[in-house]
């Protein structure tokens, strides 16, 4: 499956794909020399050109895109596991479902942010 966002590979900006580049990412298409697309897109962030066709190919899809969906199950095993293993309300479960799941996402943000400053550094 093809990612919706991807980053741009100066600023690691995440940026949203065009609906077109996204179908056609879907499918695996390889954009050619003759295709009316532009050849770069510009980084509303640094103006830096990031090339169309890495873009559409997947190569600067957001790398923890695994993990979206990852922690969308975890919470909804956490409400599961806490509506009927510990017995506690709908409206409380449905909660502790969401922490979980913005628990996973934050946590790995925040590692992402991290590593990114750590290799900045070096
Ligand atoms: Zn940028």
């Amino acid at each position: 499956m093809a990612a919706t966002h991807f980053r741009c590979p100066r600023c690691r900006r995440m940026l949203e794909k065009g609906a077109a580049a996204f179908v056609l990412g879907s499918v695996g298409y390889a954009p050619k020399a003759e295709d009316p697309l532009p050849p770069s897109v510009t980084c509303p962030g640094c103006g830096f050109a990031i090339d169309t066709a890495d873009m559409i190919a997947g190569r600067l899809d957001e790398k923890a895109d695994w993990l979206s969906p990852l922690a969308v199950v975890l919470g909804l095993a956490a409400a599961f596991v806490s509506f009927y293993g510990f017995r506690r309300s709908g409206i409380a479960a449905v909660g502790i479902g969401f922490g979980v799941t913005f628990a996973i996402v934050g946590a790995a943000d925040v590692a992402e942010r991290l590593w990114a400053s750590l290799k900045a550094r070096r």
